[in-house]
């Protein structure tokens, strides 16, 4: 008799970021004939509920299971169950102190199912204790790829923050295969040495050193060097199966639903206005789903764009951020004001280029559409990640940040700066080699993802090697 198919359970973090990439994975696992289950919460299941419930209709074997997330008890606001429900920076702590109240009913959970493996966020810093307890292997997602591990990495070995001079100077991180230089504003507390995290950072690294491995939503070819650092520096091991938006081969319907319930925009609209548009000519502008810009800075962004005689762009405006007067009536722009459809856009011919927070999965998105950038981090580890972007890839120009925070910013980036960074993107011979070398890895991302490619074997050997710890088990 054939053994079962392989049950592997996932529990992303309550956050767009890392549940729309944890959802492609599990479908991505189902594909596989794997029987994959997420874990979420009340308000976050229709998140992405309709996609799995049309993947099982196909007869795929997903599901979601749904437990609840007592915020109250946890410390925070009735309904605070999604990142995006956190309305001031000092609850970030306590969100993520929250994630201990899943341990019990995931690990009641885990001791029912008594499943093949678990693929546990970052956040999640019971879970290696808790899978081992099982004896189910336990593998760690970060949301992030292998460039901005080894850089925190060689950062902490190094300790290439300590004896700085200056907040302002660049520094070279040493040990690391190309020439990486940062200023110390750009990094995240923790990285200083900044310990009012209470220790989850410590928390985090321990699980993930203790842990089965890491899958990675990235892809060989985009960073060679920092996957082999991860693996032989760090001695982790690997699996990069990425880029997850490209594996279940979506069209329109399942890409125009990413995160939200619903766009801010019909889809069938927003490919009409593309469609009217010349190749490469549209700008698209969206910083993702959890940072803010400071209060004057969209007036900067409407002068940039209104500096341009010919600029067409779609410009994803978040709740509370205000655009100037008449801008609205007298741009030919599109103003998407809430959630858009990323991938449906980036994927589009007529994007030439994208404005980006940087966020892991916007950067792996735009590299997928092989769309070049105009690099703007703000937060978490975007700042290494527009390194990777503009100084390794050279894919993109960044406007010039400096300024790592999480709530209100000292620093307003000026209409110029950002108006020379889109022009280098969008115009002239400059954009040309920019947009080259986005389409070559573009290539190398779907090639990654078809039989035989880097990503598709990485998952091969991972489901092969939970199938051989499965048997012994047996
Ligand atoms: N996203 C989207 N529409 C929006 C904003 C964001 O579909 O209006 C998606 C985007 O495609 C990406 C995710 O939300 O998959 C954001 O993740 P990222 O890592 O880029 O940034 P974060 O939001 O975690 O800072």
């Amino acid at each position: 008799m054939d053994p079962p198919p392989l049950h592997v359970v996932f529990l992303p973090f309550m956050a767009q970021g890392h549940m729309i990439p944890i959802t492609d994975m599990a479908r991505l696992f189902a594909r596989r004939g794997v029987k994959s289950t997420i874990i979420t919460t009340p308000l976050n299941a229709p998140l992405f509920s309709g996609k799995i419930r049309r993947d099982a209709q196909l007869g795929l074997p997903i599901e979601t299971h749904i437990i609840e997330f007592p915020c109250v008890e946890a410390g925070l606001p009735e309904g605070c169950e999604n990142v995006s429900a956190i309305r001031s920076p000092d609850l970030m702590i306590p969100f993520f102190k929250a994630m201990a109240v899943f341990q019990r009913p995931v690990e009641d959970l885990l001791r029912n199912w008594r499943p093949d493996c678990i693929v546990a966020d970052v956040v999640f810093t019971w879970a290696t204790e808790t899978a081992g307890r099982l004896c189910i292997p336990r593998l760690f997602f970060n949301g992030t790829g292998a460039f901005v591990v080894s850089v925190l990495h060689a950062l902490k070995l190094h300790e290439a923050c300590n004896g700085l001079e200056s907040d302002s100077e660049p520094f070279l991180v040493p040990g690391l295969p190309h020439e990486i230089r940062l200023i110390k504003t750009q990094l995240p507390p923790f990285v200083k040495g900044d310990q009012s995290d209470s220790g989850i950072r410590e928390a985090m690294e321990e699980s993930e050193v203790n842990c089965f491995g890491t899958v990675l939503n990235s892809f060989h070819e985009l960073e060679p060097g920092y996957a082999e650092y991860y693996r032989k520096v760090m001695g982790r091991k690997a699996w990069l199966i990425g880029p997850l938006s490209l594996g279940n081969k979506d069209g329109t319907e399942e890409k125009a639903e990413r995160g939200d319930v619903v766009t801010s925009i019909d889809e069938q609209e927003c490919l009409r206005w593309l469609d009217a548009r010349e190749p490469n000519s549209v700008l698209y502008i969206c910083f993702g789903s959890t940072s803010y810009i400071s209060d004057a800075q969209p007036c900067e962004i409407a002068g940039a764009l209104e500096s341009f005689e010919e600029l067409s762009f779609i410009w994803v405006v978040r709740k509370g951020e205000l655009l100037p007067e008449g801008f609205e009536e007298r741009t030919k722009g599109l103003v998407i004001r809430g959630w858009a459809p990323q991938v449906l856009i980036l994927d589009h011919g007529a994007i030439g280029g994208f404005v980006t927070h940087c966020g892991w999965n916007s950067t792996l998105e735009a590299v997928a559409a092989g769309v070049p950038m105009v690099t703007w981090p703000l937060q978490a580890e975007q700042f290494l990640n527009e390194k990777l972007v503009t100084d390794v890839l050279k894919i993109g120009v960044g406007v010039g940040a400096q300024e790592w925070s999480r709530g209100e910013r000292k620093i307003v980036v000026g209409r110029e700066d950002i108006a020379r960074a889109m022009t280098r993107v969008m115009v002239g011979e400059e954009a040309e080699e920019l947009r080259g070398r986005a389409r070559k890895l573009q290539e190398m991302a779907v090639r990654a993802n078809e039989e035989g490619g880097s990503s598709n074997s990485d998952l091969k050997s991972l489901l092969e090697e939970l199938k051989s710890l499965r048997d012994k088990k047996l």
